[in-house]
Parts: structure tokens; sequence; C-alpha cells
């Protein structure tokens, strides 16, 4: 898709809260799914994003406890700031986004005026083989619109779908929201002698540093003609890829490698690949593969099921090897907890967000950490006092007025 300028590729995406189920308030403090679909000649690939260029751990072993401690207590099957502040306390690499999401940018005014991001490290390869290491980044062209947390709130009640109708009626109406795709390239040199660990979901690259490149642009030009089939049953995987788009060695990404195709297999069944909107159909599918509930293509006919065989069954092709990459050092588990998780939240609150910005995010931090118990409370606040004294300051100020006034308790 990225072979010739003007080039068109379609493509289909999903916007998304994390924490709710189907139906809960659109306009939730939460991170935003943000999942491209491209269907290439060669292929489907998948950008499994959000909209922030970070992530909340740089573990995947982490993954499952993370994302349980979003969701509801299992013994109440309520939302629990006890679990949610518990985590996120005890794994301090979670400061820099949980900044994020206490921002404005945590309560983006619907999907059309918030960025998204590949947020992992991903490789691209030409075609002498050469490799860089790049970051993705789409920039709404509406721009960037947030809702305050107290419209956030009011919206929750009086109007939960806010988001979704807001993007259907904007295509609807031939108000094409559309977003402009950049990447950050780094050189495998500068990989091997960056400051801290390039594949770290938990860090940016500076775009000082790293300035962003145009290479294209979305549009969303048509809404789904039925929801359940085209946006229910997409099925989104960072290991759907095309020659010349690979993965890095960032940990985060080499366990979605795996976790999402899993959890399609479970949820849709192990060809959910032949659901119209997940099939690459611009090409051919070719491989020796057959069978299993719901197949219902023709399971490629009469072609041989094994490989190698003398009846021109699909061959290997080896022109679209992955590249291979040179490692050294000891494959072991460790615990990742410690590699700086407070100077790029630091500067994100010096020298990025205004004094107001500043002001809101602990008025916002402050009326959520109040709900958990003192002795978690204590220790979120002292993780965001490390990133910035004056921020755990501010935050233990306001929680002491809501103290005082039991405004939330
Ligand atoms: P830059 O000035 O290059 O980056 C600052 C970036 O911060 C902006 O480009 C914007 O990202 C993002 N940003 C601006 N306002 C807000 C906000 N209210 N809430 C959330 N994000 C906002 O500086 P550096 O690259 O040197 O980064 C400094 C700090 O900025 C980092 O430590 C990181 O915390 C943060 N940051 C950096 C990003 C990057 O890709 N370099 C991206 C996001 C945050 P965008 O252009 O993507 O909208």
């Amino acid at each position: 898709m990225f072979s010739e300028v003007g080039k068109k590729t379609p493509m289909a995406i999903r916007f998304s809260t994390v924490g709710g189920e189907s139906g809960s308030a659109d306009t939730a403090r939460d991170p935003r799914g943000f999942a491209m679909k491209f269907y290439t000649e060669q292929g489907n690939w998948d950008l499994v994003g959000n909209n922030t260029p970070i992530f909340f751990i740089r573990d995947p072993v982490l993954f499952p406890s993370f994302i349980h401690t979003q969701k509801r207590n299992p013994v109440t099957h309520l939302k629990d700031p006890d679990m949610f502040w518990d985590f996120i306390s005890l794994r301090p690499e979670t400061t820099h986004q949980t900044t994020f999401l206490f921002t404005d940018r945590g309560t983006p005014d619907g999907f059309r005026h918030m960025n998204g991001y590949g947020s992992h490290t991903y490789k691209l390869v030409n075609k002498d083989n050469a490799a860089v290491y790049v970051k993705f980044h789409f920039k709404t062209d509406q721009g960037i619109k947030n809702l305050t947390t107290e419209q956030a709130e009011a919206l929750a009640s009086s109007d939960p779908d806010y988001s979704i109708r807001d993007l259907r009626n904007a295509i609807a109406a031939g108000t094409f929201p559309s977003w402009t795709m950049y990447i950050q390239v780094m050189t495998y040199e500068e990989a091997e002698k960056f400051k801290f660990n390039p594949f770290d979901l938990t860090k940016v690259w500076s775009q000082k540093e790293y300035p962003l490149k145009p290479v294209g642009r979305f549009t969303l030009n048509r809404n789904p003609s039925n929801y359940f089939i085209e946006i229910e049953q997409i099925a989104f995987a960072p290991s759907h890829m095309v020659p010349g788009i690979e993965p890095s060695p960032d940990k985060m990404l080499q366990g979605r490698l795996f976790a999402y195709a899993d959890t399609h297999r479970h949820r849709l069944g192990p060809n959910f690949l032949q659901i119209p909107v997940n099939c690459p159909y611009r090409t051919t599918v070719a491989n020796y593969q057959r069978d299993g509930p719901m197949c219902v293509g023709d399971n490629q006919g009469g072609a041989p099921n094994y490989f190698p065989n003398s009846f021109s069954g699909p061959s290997d092709c080896s022109q679209f090897k992955e590249r291979p990459d040179t490692f050294t050092g000891d494959v072991e588990r460790y615990n990742s907890a410690d590699e700086d998780n407070f100077t790029q939240t630091g500067d994100f609150y010096r020298n990025v967000l205004t004094e107001p910005e500043r002001a809101r995010l602990a008025d916002n931090i402050a009326g959520h950490v109040i709900n958990a118990q003192e002795f978690i409370r204590q220790r979120a606040i002292s993780n965001f006092a490390k990133a910035d004294p004056a921020l755990g300051q501010a935050i233990q100020e306001r929680v002491n007025k809501l103290k005082a006034t039991n405004a939330r308790l």
C-alpha cells in the first residue's frame, strides 16, 4: 500500500472504549481502541492501536491482570477503584499512560477528534531487504477536541451512545472524517545506541529527535451496512502483516501476535478469516490448512493438503521471507518494573501540559483515586510524585479537600 504516491487501499476501522461492555457509556474516561484493517493485494494488514502512543505495561505476562483491573470485580460485579489503583500503583511503569488517561485527552469528544497510534515499534523492510524501525501515528484532520470531565459525565447519563452517533451521522451526512498518517523512523544503529529500550511500549520517541514524516491519509466514507456483520465480527490481530511490515522485538507486540488470533479462534471460531469482513479478499488464500467448524468457502477444492507435493500446491513464497535479525544476550524471565518509569511522565507534565491542563489533571486523578483505600491511594500518589513532586502535591491537596468535604466518599 506504500508502493506509490496516490495509491488507494480499502480499509475498515473499529473505535471502542476498553473497560465497559457493549452499550456502556461512550464518553467514559478510558483509552480508546483504534483498530485498523487494510485490505492490500498481498493480504490484510491490521494495525491494532489506541488513541495514545504508549500503553500501561511493557511485559505481556501482565496483560490479562491489567485488563481484569479495568473490568468488573468478580465478587461484586462493580467497577472497583481498589483493583484499578492497586495494580497501577504496584506497577510504576503504568504512570506515564495513567497520566495521559487523566488529562483532557482521556475523554475525547467522540471518535473523530482524537489521534490514533500504532504504539508499538514495527519494522519496515524495503525491496533491497534493508530495514528500519518505525512508529505509526494518525493525526485527526478534524483537530483534537476533548470533553471536560463534567461534560463527559453528563453525556454518560444523557446520551451514552454519543460517540457512535456522532461518527455514524457525520459519515451519513457526507462529512467524511480523515486522518493523516505519519511515521517516525529509527535506524538499527540508532536503536543500538538509544538512551532507553526503543521497544518499550510505555515510552515515546521524542518527535523532536524523530520527526513525523507524512506517508498517507485515510478517509472514512462508508458506514457499515450491518453492525453485527461488519463490526461485531471484525477480528483484528497484530499478527496480520503483509510483506515489508514486520514485528520488532517489542515484548508486548510479541505477546499480542499470539493473543489476538487465539481470542478470535475462541470468539468466532477457527475459520474466522473466512468471514467476509476478515477475509483477505484482494488476494487468493493458498495454504495447507483445511476443515474446521463453519468452513464456508470451497475449502481449497481439490488442491493438495500436504507439503511438499508433486501436484502444483502452493510453494513457500520464499521471496516474502521475513528479514533476519541478530541478537545477543541472555533470554530469561525478569521483572521489568524498574526501567525509568518517570522521566517522560515528568517531561510531559512540565513541558507539554499548560498550567490549566495540569490543574485539571490533578483534579481528575484526585476525583478518582479518592475512591480507593488509603494505603493504595498513598502508593499511587507517591508514583505521581516521583514523576514530578508538584504533581504529587497537587493531587494530595485535592484529595485532602475532597476528604474534608466528604464529596466523593
Ligand atoms: P514533543 O513536543 O515532540 O511532543 C509532545 C507531544 O505531546 C505532542 O506532539 C502531542 O502528541 C502530545 N500532547 C500535546 N498535548 C497533549 C495533551 N494535552 N495530552 C496528551 N498528549 C499531548 O515533545 P517530546 O517528543 O520530547 O515529548 C515530551 C513528552 O510528550 C513525552 O515525554 C511524552 O510524555 C509526551 N508525548 C510525546 C509524544 C511523541 O510521540 N513524541 C506523543 C505524545 C506525548 P501528538 O502530536 O501525538 O498529538
